[in-house]
């Protein structure tokens, strides 16, 4: 029997998470535990997630979230070692760059718990992203690196990592993209906004939203492009427009954040979409969108390369442009794997 203890705590990463534990249940040898660090804390930022894709509900709940990047993640260090103290587990493992992940790994170490980090090797060489130092600190310390691409492989191989102990399985989130695109939900509001035709839109990024004028500059972009945008929008963005006082454009319908069954069909049915998400992009591609990313650099540089995604950061005009001069794309699928990541990880753990 393997004892698997994953740290989890924010919804990008629920979602990957659904697709790995699906997986598991092929595999009775080996035990899950899931421990929520309570990062993200609402019902349609995590509850959600864990009821409508099947999720095995946390032995651990933790209450770490609302707070500042450091009384977070060291709560959450101090919770997760005594759980694991408790558990002894034969394997830690985390996903993404959160708060949570580095919690997890560095609790782990510590107590020479072996670490498989999920979506390993990003980088967008932007330290003052947390995400950033979330990834490059749990990287060095994890044992087991699952990489979705080459590119992911090689910034390893660049930070001193041994290539042993990394390995390329693809995306584990066209795992869930793959498994969900024909169960997707049209959200129960879409008709009464009478829209034939949409732009989906996210942005949640810190960069974005903690910066007055960067964030009034894309609302503007927006306006500016005369589309009929959906926006979901994040609990922490809600907070900044409001904090900020800003307005919002008449062009833009502001939703709640959505389920994932809606999300995908938001994505499916768009006409395009424009996010600061890391995965709504790599979604976008999957679900063959083109994708307008605010932001100035990104750690999905193939999506870039192969003229599927454009950064555009937050400039207004070019936020204009771009939206209203799109040319069609003949999309290539498959640059992150085969979309049978999380059965590669489990085969390669166990
Ligand atoms: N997502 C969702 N509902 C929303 C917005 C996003 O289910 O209202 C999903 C989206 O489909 C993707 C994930 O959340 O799978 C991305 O999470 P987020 O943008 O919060 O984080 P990032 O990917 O940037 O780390």
């Amino acid at each position: 029997m393997m004892k698997i203890i994953t740290v989890l705590g924010a919804r990008p990463q629920f979602i990957k998470a659904a697709a790995f534990s699906r997986e598991l249940i092929n595999y009775p040898e080996i035990e899950e535990i899931i421990v929520h660090t309570g990062q993200h804390y609402d019902q349609n930022m995590s509850d959600v997630f864990f009821e409508e894709m099947n999720i095995p509900y946390p032995k651990y709940k933790l209450q770490t979230g609302g707070k500042t990047h450091g009384a977070m993640t060291g709560q959450q260090l101090e919770q997760i070692e005594k759980i694991l103290l408790d558990e002894s587990p034969d394997l830690v493992l985390v996903y993404g760059d959160t708060n949570s992940t580095l919690a997890g790994a560095l609790a782990a170490v510590k107590l020479h718990i072996p670490i498989a980090h999920v979506e390993s090797g990003l980088r967008s060489f932007n330290r003052k992203m947390p995400e950033e130092i979330n990834r490059i600190l749990t990287d060095q310390i994890s044992d087991y690196l699952f990489v979705p691409s080459e590119s992911a492989k090689q910034n390893l191989l660049k930070e001193g990592i041994s290539e042993h102990k990394i390995h390329v399985v693809g995306d584990i989130m066209y795992d869930v993209s793959l498994f969900y695109q024909d169960k997707a939900v049209k959200p129960k509001w879409f008709d009464s906004i009478n829209l034939d035709n949409f732009v989906l839109c996210t942005i949640h990024r810190a960069e974005n939203t903690d910066n007055i004028s960067k964030l009034s500059s894309i609302l503007n972009g927006l306006e500016l492009s005369k589309k009929n945008i959906v926006l979901p929008l994040h609990p922490r963005t809600v907070g900044k427009i409001k904090q900020y006082g800003l307005n919002i454009p008449q062009n833009i319908k502001i939703v709640e954040p959505v389920g994932y069954l809606e999300m995908v069909w938001l994505e499916m049915n768009s006409d395009f979409i424009i996010t600061d998400s890391g995965g709504v992009q790599k979604e976008a591609y999957f679900h063959q969108k083109y994708c307008i990313t605010l932001r100035e650099e990104t750690e999905w540089v193939e999506l870039v390369e192969l003229g599927f995604n454009s950064l555009v950061g937050t400039n207004s005009q070019k936020i204009f442009s771009i939206c209203n001069n799109l040319v069609n794309k003949t999309f290539t699928l498959g640059i992150y794997g085969n979309g049978h990541t999380s059965n590669s990880i489990i085969n390669i753990l166990s």
